[in-house]
């Protein structure tokens, strides 16, 4: 029987981690494939690295040594998970130039070094027909048992275009015969309050929370001290496994179940990702 595969788009280097590291670490372990894709370029964004005292050294980068780093660590954390990443390469809609001044990309800037220009940036990229076509391609081509995501009550407005980006390709694909089901990462931003605790199911990933911090430690630029027993996205899988009632968990939000008819106890026992997600649904 060929491979099941779980599908997860992140905007940044470490995204996919942050919302599905522990996910793809088990259900890899499970025999899945992973489809690691990222919809920027990765060009900008502060540098950080961990010093032998023990603090924590910032510097900037120009673009093209950004995203040749980021795309770097990207790579080292796809390969624990027996892949390599796919970069959709949006534009960031800003990064550092040549002298480390703030590019904006907006009307009339030039176009940065590391920047092609047949992409459209990330903000925009749910807009252009060609973009879109090529992710459904994608979603076709790989037809994972489902997609996670970002979701929409995100800070980051790079987050929710990807997730805009994401959704209109997935309904694309449904129309071209797709039967997964998209999945909603759960963002850790507080301010959009209520809406932001929402979730519909969850992964227990109890056995796995040092597998997605290793992997999250790979993107050490960005998570130099990832391996310190207080890290921030160590301690909000335990806060989420007392909501779920295991050790550690990720939660997300349905968008769309999977939609193949005859999904029943069968398939489920021959898709253990499903049947977890299903079976944890509330
Ligand atoms: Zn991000």
């Amino acid at each position: 029987m060929e491979k099941q595969k779980i599908m997860s788009i992140g905007s940044h280097a470490d995204d996919v981690e942050v919302g599905t590291g522990g996910t793809l670490a088990k259900f890899y372990e499970l025999g899945y494939v992973i489809v690691y894709v990222m919809s920027t370029n990765n060009m900008s964004g502060g540098t950080q690295e961990l010093q032998p005292d023990g603090t924590v050294k910032r510097w900037v980068e120009n673009n093209v040594d950004m995203m040749a780093r980021r795309k770097r660590e990207c790579t080292d954390a796809a390969a624990l998970l027996g892949t390599e990443p796919i970069h959709l390469d949006h534009p960031q809609r800003h990064c550092r130039g040549a002298d480390l001044e703030t590019i904006e990309l907006r009307y009339g800037c030039a176009r940065p070094e590391s920047v092609s220009d047949d992409v459209p940036t990330i903000v925009t990229a749910y807009e252009d027909k060609a973009s879109r076509q090529r992710l459904v391609d994608l979603i076709m081509e790989h037809d994972p048992a489902c997609i996670f995501t970002h979701g929409l009550c995100s800070g980051n407005i790079e987050h929710i275009a990807t997730c805009l980006l994401v959704t209109k390709c997935y309904w694309d694909a449904v129309e071209e015969g797709y039967k997964g089901g998209l999945l909603y990462w759960r963002e850790d931003y507080t301010a959009f309050g209520d809406r932001n605790t929402q979730w519909d199911t969850y992964v227990d990933i109890s056995d796995y929370l040092d597998r997605k911090m290793e992997l999250l430690g790979k993107h050490a630029c960005q998570m130099p001290t990832a391996h310190l027993p207080d890290h921030g996205h160590r301690l909000r899988p335990l806060k989420w496994g007392v909501a779920c009632g295991c050790k550690a968990a990720e939660v997300f939000t349905w968008v769309s179940h999977d939609r193949r008819p005859d999904l029943d106890a069968t398939v489920c026992t021959t898709s253990p990702l499903l049947a977890e997600l299903i079976q944890h649904t509330r």
